[in-house]
């Protein structure tokens, strides 16, 4: 199919019926062109076609470009078609040959890449092109199927593929819906007078209008290019040279060449922009430019296009579009419409000013009345005010941490009491400095819970395709698994709220860690009441602490967060599941013979007669158990808490311990949980213990 000219191409078509291009020379320069087309035929597909001589080689893409470098898109490779198909758009009329409508959706200038040339990619069947469009930018690679080349099967399926490059995106980031072609060609602008509000007004809500809070720091045109960044103020001078982390992550953005307007913000104690804290971060050299981010509100430019003339909400989407997620650049919140709103929540954080900007205005030099200031009263009384309890929930505001992007925030998790998905990942992130230690090393299950409680859930072992490169796995098989997994692994924030903005509500480690995944370094007594009363649960709980104590073996409580209690045993290193197990039935025999009314041993739920299950079972390779601060998956937003022994009375419910006030009280008691993660009890001697002491009772 490769080289047959035209003639196929001819042959189909009646040019007395379709307005399709017949021919089309090359200029004789070496830019070489692409098309991507949407073609409205029978069936909605694109075709993507890339200039080789004086014709398109073509591909009919059902599913489009990916942007994702995950995603493989089938590509079937059409005829050629004549260059000067490259600017067609029009409607194919009935009857004829590929009858719908064909719009552009992008053109620009290609080269190949991996090999350079087009006979050599044929042969290979592997076509590496750099395209340079408006809307498609960076690399991408067809790679002839395999089956292709088999019996029964055309020569003509390939898979297209986006590389992992600056411009590649999660299929979930999708890029937005704006008309580039509205944008004209142009080189960045050298010089850019900021555009400033005309006047200051009274609070107002209107939905043509999007508000901003005024940042109080330094205003900046930031500007990108290959070959330097540079950060430039009112006054003309650069400061670039003092925000080392600024300059490395605006090299990073979505776009080789930008120009962005914002405002370079230090914050204070309280998550606030503030002139003091600027001063301070530039001021201090050892920490010179670390604690100052750049909050972009305009992108003025971007790769050859100047977006001025674009309407400011298009400009928004695209500043979005282009800032992945970086440590000290982001793309500065707006609110559509409810300006009074917003004014009262910007006051209620102590700060002073926000701006109003008309959503369709384009960027014009210096003050223009579409920006109009809006001062508005601080409440000092708010002053020690967290500004993310402020402005709203706590996950609510900013959209990414890292390298995570959150997903439907208000989506609604406990019905019940009203928290969202954005409360689960806020509570996450507060309490990840106590959670982590208790997760580092394990292999983890997750309970994905993505429409809330009361939605479908599912458990997940595997770190699937959908895991991102950057988060550490672990290959382990539990003693039930024919083959070894590949499980996730939790050691750091950013994975703990991408698992958190999965849905996993609670989260199940093993109880052994990596590199010693044979030897628990803990065993744990799971209280599970099902029906029983929770005070049957503190009862047992309270005969084996005591039984504990007496043996001189630390025992940890937590409630599990959904209905019963776990008393959990740190152990010296070493020993094996079968070891912690025995030394848990000891235990939980114990237990039963000194509570037979209430207490079992018994697996199966029927045959329990409403008596709380003391399971020493769980203590095997392969079995997990939520550790201290995980969420469960119950009403109320429930959390397993640790305890102090002395609280284990009959005032004590799970139900107290919600992701509103644990928080507070492991600021307050410190975390009860701290000494699990420490080298525990010589289990041996332990045992020998506890024979001994259950014959003399
Ligand atoms: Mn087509």
């Amino acid at each position: 199919m490769d080289g047959d000219g035209l003639d196929r191409y001819q042959q189909k078509r009646d040019f007395t019926r379709t307005p399709e291009p017949t021919g089309g020379r090359a200029d004789g320069d070496a830019v070489l062109r692409f098309v991507v087309q949407r073609h409205d035929a029978r069936r909605l597909h694109y075709d993507f076609r890339l200039q080789v001589g004086d014709a398109l080689r073509s591909f009919a893409v059902p599913r489009g470009l990916p942007d994702d470098p995950d995603l493989r898109h089938l590509a079937v490779q059409t005829e050629d078609h004549p260059l000067d198909y490259v600017a067609f758009e029009g409607v194919i009329p009935k009857g004829e040959y590929g009858a719908g409508t064909m719009t552009i959706v992008d053109r620009g200038t290609y080269r190949l890449v991996e090999p350079d040339d087009w006979p050599q990619a044929m042969i290979d069947g592997k076509i590496g092109v750099v395209l340079a469009g408006r809307r498609y930018r960076g690399e991408w690679h067809l790679v002839r199927t395999k089956r292709a080349g088999e019996e029964g099967r055309r020569q003509n399926e390939w898979l297209l593929l986006k590389i992992r490059d600056r411009y590649a995106r999660a299929e979930d980031d999708p890029f937005p819906d704006v008309d580039l072609f509205a944008a004209t060609e142009a080189d960045p602008p050298t010089v850019v007078e900021p555009m400033r509000p005309a006047t200051t007004v009274e609070p107002f809500s209107d939905a043509d209008w999007l508000f901003e809070m005024r940042f109080t720091g330094r205003r900046v045109i930031a500007s990108v290019a290959p070959d330097g960044v540079r950060l430039v103020a009112a006054d003309g001078e650069d400061v670039a040279a003092a925000l080392p982390a600024v300059v490395r992550d605006l090299g990073r953005l979505r776009a080789e060449v930008a120009v962005l307007d914002g405002v370079l913000v230090a914050l204070d104690e309280y998550g606030r922009p503030s002139a003091r804290a600027f001063d301070a971060a530039l001021g201090d050299a050892p920490v010179r430019g670390q604690a100052i981010t750049f909050q972009a509100f305009d992108l003025l430019h971007t790769d050859g296009l100047d977006l001025r003339g674009l309407p400011l909400r298009d400009r928004k989407a695209l500043l979005r579009a282009t800032i992945p997620a970086l440590p000290t650049v982001c793309a500065a919140d707006a609110v559509a419409a409810g300006g009074e709103a917003f004014c009262a929540t910007v006051a209620r954080a102590g700060l002073d000013a926000v701006i109003a900007k008309h959503a369709a205005s384009r960027y014009t030099a210096g003050a223009s009345d579409e920006w109009r200031e809006i001062p508005v009263s601080p409440d000092e009384k708010a002053a020690s005010m967290n500004l993310d309890a402020a402005i709203g929930r706590p996950g609510k505001r900013s959209l990414r941490h890292g390298r995570v992007r959150f997903t439907n925030l208000d989506k609604v998790f406990w019905p019940d009491t009203g928290e969202t998905k954005g409360d689960l990942i806020a509570y996450y992130e507060r309490i990840a400095p106590f959670l982590l230690p208790h997760l580092a090393d394990r292999p983890l299950h997750m309970n994905r819970f993505p429409d809330g409680i009361t939605g479908k859930n599912f458990y997940q072992r595997k770190a699937n395709e959908q895991f991102p490169d950057w988060i550490d796995t672990v290959a382990a098989r539990g003693d039930r698994d024919r083959e070894a997994e590949e499980h996730p692994v939790c050691n750091s924030v950013e994975t703990l709220l991408w698992l958190a903005n999965l849905g996993s509500i609670d989260l199940h480690p093993w109880m052994s860690r990596r590199p010693h995944l044979e030897h628990p370094d803990f065993a744990v007594i799971d209280l599970d009441p099902k029906d029983a009363p929770f005070a049957h649960v503190i009862r047992i709980a309270k005969t084996l602490g005591t039984l504990l104590r007496a043996v001189e073996v630390p025992a940890y409580p937590k409630t599990s967060g959904a209905s019963g209690m776990h008393i959990v045993i740190p152990l010296a290193p070493g020993y094996t599941y079968e070891q912690s197990r025995m030394f848990c039935e000891v235990l939980a025999r114990f237990a039963v013979r000194a509570h037979r009314e209430i207490a079992t041993v018994e697996r199966s739920v029927g045959s329990r007669g409403g008596k709380v299950y003391v399971d020493y079972l769980q203590n095997a390779k392969g079995q997990t158990v939520v550790p201290a601060y995980v969420v469960r998956p119950v009403p109320g937003a429930t959390v397993s808490t640790p305890l102090a022994w002395d609280e284990v009375t009959s005032d004590l419910h799970p139900s107290q311990f919600t992701i509103h006030d644990v928080p507070a009280r492991v600021d307050a008691r410190g975390d009860l949980h701290r000494p699990v993660l420490e080298p525990g009890i010589d289990l041996l001697d332990a045992i020998a213990a506890l024979q001994r002491e259950i014959d003399t009772v």
